[in-house]
């Protein structure tokens, strides 16, 4: 059984969430956890969450991903931007104790010339405090392009962080844009690319997938999202990622340019490649 949906606004409460993918034939989701570029997270009304646990299990949905926002920098240089990060964390965690069960995902965020190893550290030590209170909740973090100084942009960071959280709580999301987008063949070499990753990391570790094409080369350390089949990974790269064995009953979540129709087209599609056995 596929389970995919798509990145969803969150104005309308949880509830509304729900319906809406309901609505384009999505059987999961993800949302902002507050605005992408920060600010205050909004209060949660225990009933709107309860009656999207209900409607969840109703409707059999996949784990949702809650996505921290971009401005969440865990291993920022200034001071205040890793209060900041500690502090969106933190929040978002304890949030989420109104839709348990489900998943967080954030980016490892950019180093700023600090190093690799800088950072790596200081993504640990702030996973690790918010960790601490133990929440029902699965953290993701996100594969990356490996844009500018990005930590994540290769499976060997991801692997670092992980190491140094040393937690089984946290895995990791697969954006197929970034991996692509950082020099992993997906299209060529699907199965060589899960090889790397199950060395590298573990297929136990991959919890999640975004699903976007790409509007850049192979290798480009972009990151910019292009409409499923329009881009350089193509259809036949994504009918094969929904058809692999390793990555089946994982939530696959679009983040690709598009308005409700066109995120219920893609949907659509997607479903109707999946191979009935
Ligand atoms: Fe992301
Ligand atoms: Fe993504
Ligand atoms: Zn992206």
């Amino acid at each position: 059984m596929l389970h995919i949906g798509c990145h969803l606004s969150s104005s309308k409460g949880f509830l509304a969430m729900g319906k809406t993918a309901l609505s384009i034939g999505a059987d999961t989701f993800q949302f902002f956890t507050r605005n992408p570029r920060g600010g205050k997270a909004k209060a949660v009304k225990p009933e709107d969450a309860a009656a999207l646990n209900a409607l969840m299990q109703e409707h059999n949905f996949a784990p949702i991903l809650a996505h921290a926002p971009y401005t969440m920098n865990p291993c920022a240089a200034d001071e205040k931007l890793l209060e900041f990060a500690q502090m969106v964390m933190e929040g978002d965690l304890a949030m989420l104790e109104y839709v348990p069960g489900n998943m967080y995902n954030f980016h490892p965020g950019s180093h700023v010339k600090q190093g690799v190893e800088a950072g790596v550290e200081q993504i640990s030590r702030a996973l690790r405090a918010a960790l601490e209170p133990g929440y029902p909740v699965q953290v993701c973090l996100e594969t990356m392009a490996g844009k500018g100084t990005e930590v994540g942009g290769n499976f060997r960071e991801i692997r670092m962080i992980l190491d140094a959280v040393g937690s089984r709580e946290v895995g990791v999301c697969l954006d197929t844009c970034h991996v692509y987008d950082g020099g992993y063949d997906l299209v060529r070499n699907l199965d060589g690319v899960l090889e790397t990753f199950d060395r590298e990391i573990g297929l136990d570790r991959l919890w999640a997938l975004h699903l976007n094409d790409s509007k850049n080369p192979f290798g480009s350390h972009k990151d910019r999202h292009e409409k499923i089949g329009q881009g350089s990974l193509g259809v036949e790269a994504f009918r094969a990622i929904v058809n692999h064995p390793v990555l089946h009953g994982l939530p696959m979540i679009l983040e690709t340019p598009n308005d409700l129709p066109g995120y219920a087209r893609e949907i659509a599609l997607l479903r109707g490649m999946e191979k009935q056995i």
